[in-house]
């Protein structure tokens, strides 16, 4: 082997777009909450693959499903066709979410363009054309790449350069409901889309209040709710989906990044209200729903959804909780913030949040930051007391090298 030019990982992925900078070694191999790079170093993975790997890396029952699935050589049919797996998934996530239907597709990004879609059919469905088609969403949200999920996206730098998006999208403060308050005008919105926890924009969860104010002001005027749990919803904050501790229910949810256990999977729940708009032909998906990566996800739904598993993440979510404000207890000059809920917690930083993971990569703890401040934990939800430890005891070490460079 030749050693890697200048300029090149190593990796041999001189071939793939440069679209990220990715970090650190190749990895090989996973084990629980941890990732194994080719040279042997385990590192503990506290990103999950940005919340994606929630029952860890090598799951068994995902594995087991996979084999099953796998076996009986039944990769793909269409939607033309029927199967069984995403008949069971669609039961099983209703069943936990007090919602009525299901829609399967690809990815966190298409499962907002599905809701945006939804939404403007069901607010066109009974008007004579008077009713708004624009979208409200909140500052600091983050719901996605295309060109729908990105209009309603706060966040310039990835809009910019990409405009026109979808016209029609604006954006309030996040616990402002006299903004809120006026900027809902059924003449002029469809659809309301707020995280319940606000993940790429620094782990910032809404008050129970500010939601139920939203779903209050929406219910009032005809205009239509949309969770985005993409991120903090199956199992995340410690309850099936993050908007039941405010004991409201959205018109429209939107599940992904862990949904499938790792392999790509997006789904857009709703009332049997919005359901009633939709007809055959108004959308599609080829691959949406196919019967290898829904009998996953039918596993990986089991598992998220057990009240003993979710008691479990609410415990060591609070003992991370109380470990990160401990340490922000000894970093007072470094440490602004603890935020979160379960196991998606932020702890924001007094300055930028790329070098302490930088150094956290040196020391095999795998972070990712959430803006430009923020250092994200995202760890499985099956990761252990100890491990917790380590990470805040790495994270410790981290702060404290930063005051020699
Ligand atoms: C990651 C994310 C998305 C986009 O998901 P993709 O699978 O990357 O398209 C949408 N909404 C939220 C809240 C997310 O965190």
């Amino acid at each position: 082997m030749t050693a890697p030019a200048a300029g090149t990982s190593g990796a041999g992925d001189d071939s793939l777009l440069g679209v990220y900078r990715p970090q650190g070694p190749i990895f090989e191999r996973g084990e629980g909450s941890w990732l194994v790079a080719e040279d042997g170093r385990r590192y503990l993975d506290f990103t999950s693959g940005i919340a994606v790997t929630a029952l860890g890396h090598g799951a068994p029952e995902l594995i087991e499903a996979a084999r099953e699935a796998l076996e009986r050589g039944l990769f793909h049919t269409s939607n033309l066709y029927r199967t069984r797996p995403a008949a069971e998934l669609a039961r099983e996530l209703t069943r936990h979410t007090g919602l009525d239907r299901a829609f399967f597709c690809n990815s966190g990004g298409e499962g907002v363009e599905a809701a945006l879609k939804f939404a403007r059919r069901r607010v066109g469905a009974d008007s004579d054309g008077s009713r708004g088609r624009g979208f409200v969403a909140l500052r600091g949200s983050f719901h996605g790449r295309l060109f729908g999920s990105l209009a309603v996206t706060d966040r310039p730098a990835y809009r910019e350069p990409f405009e026109p998006l979808m016209p029609g999208a604006e954006f309030v403060d996040p616990d402002d409901s006299d903004a809120l308050d006026r900027a809902l005008d059924p003449e002029r919105v469809a659809a309301l889309i707020v995280e319940p926890v606000q993940g790429e924009g620094g782990v910032r969860p809404l008050s129970s209040e500010f939601l139920q104010r939203a779903r209050a002001l929406t219910r009032e005027r005809g205009i239509l709710l949309i969770c985005d749990e993409v991120q903090c919803g199956l199992g995340r904050t410690g309850s099936f989906v993050a908007h039941s501790v405010a004991g409201i229910r959205p018109d429209l949810l939107v599940l992904a990044k862990p949904l499938a256990g790792g392999l790509p999977m997006g789904a857009t729940l709703m009332t049997e209200d919005v359901a009633r708009a939709i007809q055959p032909g108004d959308h599609g998906t080829t691959f949406g729903g196919g019967p290898f990566v829904a009998a996953v996800a039918l596993a990986a739904v089991r598992r998220l959804a057990d009240p003993g598993f979710l008691t479990g993440v609410q415990a060591r979510g609070e003992r991370l909780e109380t470990m990160l404000h401990e340490l922000a207890d000894r970093h007072p000059s470094k440490i602004r913030e603890v935020r979160g809920r379960g196991l998606i917690r932020g702890v924001e930083l007094d300055g930028p949040a790329a070098p302490v993971v930088e150094r956290a990569l040196e020391r095999n703890l795998l972070l990712v930051g959430a803006g430009p401040d923020v250092i994200r934990f995202l760890p499985p939800l099956t990761v252990s007391d100890s491990e917790l430890e380590q990470a805040v005891s790495i994270l410790d070490d981290c702060l404290t090298a930063g005051d020699d460079s």
